[in-house]
């Protein structure tokens, strides 16, 4: 059992909407495919893998160091210990050698989109969905037959005012999502109150709003924003500053009682673990958004999830970032509390599976071995391009 090939290439998922940090317009992600000798129905089996939004493209850091040293590796040294599957775990070793800790950058982005790509192909030579094989190898067999996702939308666009808020929140409801998010903290204090406000009156509920400052604040402003969203009591208030700084975290803990988010850019199991030493973050009420795909991987995130275990979290207290199909496979083996799901962003790369649709909060997974990408028609054709 071989990896006879590896492709990789870039794909723009351009768009005109922004949040506090950044606008999307030059935004790109790497997508990878990687062909192995393992033949069913007369084809070789290809796992595939891409980056979730947020993080350009890694090509130089995939084509330079990660796939030439996964490349000229033994073969018997990339398989399971009873050499009937490929192991991410080994691979994840061999790429990483050569590799200092710490500064994780963008190399963890490409480490992921090959882990990805990897555990696609594992699962597809145990002609298993990828949720089925993850529980099996990883879970206790009994996955959850479906996901909470929420609406990850209300970035602030050219032209877009109060009226476009309560149409893309409403739009939201009739896609089946009981809970949407909303960029804050590119307007001042009183325009994003309005927006806020919009939003709750289409949703119903303060509890069904979510609110994301992408890192903007200092602790003044995290403060000032707390003391003004409290009466709402919103279901989360996401990354409120910079994503390493452990202490403003904790400070606002100190002074806003209501679920707080973070963690979609902490890279790495020591980074996750700072964040659960010095961040005052609540296992009973926080939520933490690692990424699988931005963090070195599923391989990665286990040892997060270990990690977690150790500090008395529960999996369920997890609900990555990325709106990906990788991720919620994932979700659904590992028993996290939800995904994260962009309905109208990031094309052809953003959501699930072309049939399966959002019912009352939750989706259903696809039961064709791996993650399904197969079934993202427009996405797969670029996969597929890569290879064929
Ligand atoms: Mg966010």
């Amino acid at each position: 059992m071989k990896i006879t090939s590896i492709h990789e290439g870039t794909l723009p998922i351009s768009s005109t909407i922004r949040n506090a940090w950044i606008d999307f317009s030059n935004m790109d992600v790497s997508i990878i495919a990687v062909v192995s000798d393992v033949i069913r129905d007369g084809r070789p089996l290809v796992g595939y893998g891409f980056n979730s939004n947020g993080r350009y493209s890694v090509g130089e850091i995939l084509r330079r160091r990660i796939i030439p040293r996964l490349l000229v590796a033994d073969p018997a040294d990339i398989l399971t210990d009873d050499e009937t599957n490929f192991s991410p775990e080994k691979i994840w070793d061999i790429v990483m050698s050569n590799e200092k800790p710490g500064g994780h950058g963008e190399r963890s982005v490409a480490v992921g989109v090959l882990d990805m790509a990897l555990f696609d192909l594992a699962a597809k030579v145990a002609d298993k969905p990828l949720y089925r094989f993850l529980s099996d190898t990883y879970g206790d067999g009994v996955p959850d037959e479906d996901v909470f996702v929420y609406a990850a939308g209300g970035y602030y666009a050219p032209g877009k005012g109060l009226p476009e808020v309560r149409a893309e929140m409403q739009g939201f409801l009739d896609l089946g999502y009981n809970v949407a998010k909303m960029k804050i903290g590119g307007a001042g204090l009183k325009e994003d109150l309005q927006r806020i406000e919009a939003a709750i009156d289409v949703l119903g509920d303060g509890s069904r709003l979510a609110v994301d400052v992408n890192g903007r604040f200092d602790l003044d402003t995290a403060i000032e924003y707390g003391n003004a969203i409290e009466p709402y009591n919103l279901f989360w208030y996401e990354e409120v500053g910079d994503p390493l700084d452990y202490q403003l975290q904790s400070q606002l803990a100190d002074k806003y009682p209501n679920p707080m988010a973070t963690g979609e850019n902490l890279f790495s199991l020591v980074d996750s673990r700072n964040l659960i030493r010095h961040g005052g973050m609540r296992p009973d009420k926080d939520i933490l958004q690692f990424d699988p795909v931005l963090s070195y991987g599923l391989v990665e995130y286990l040892r997060i999830q270990e990690m977690l275990r150790e500090y008395g979290w529960s999996s369920r207290s997890c609900i990555p970032h990325g709106g990906h199909q990788f991720a919620l496979h994932i979700a659904a083996a590992l028993k996290l509390g939800g995904n994260e799901s962009y309905p109208g962003e990031f094309f052809p790369t953003g959501g699930f599976a072309d049939e399966i649709s959002v019912e009352n909060g939750r989706i259903k997974l696809t039961e064709i071995p791996g993650i399904g990408l197969e079934h993202k028609a427009e996405f797969y054709k670029h996969l597929r391009a890569l290879h064929a």
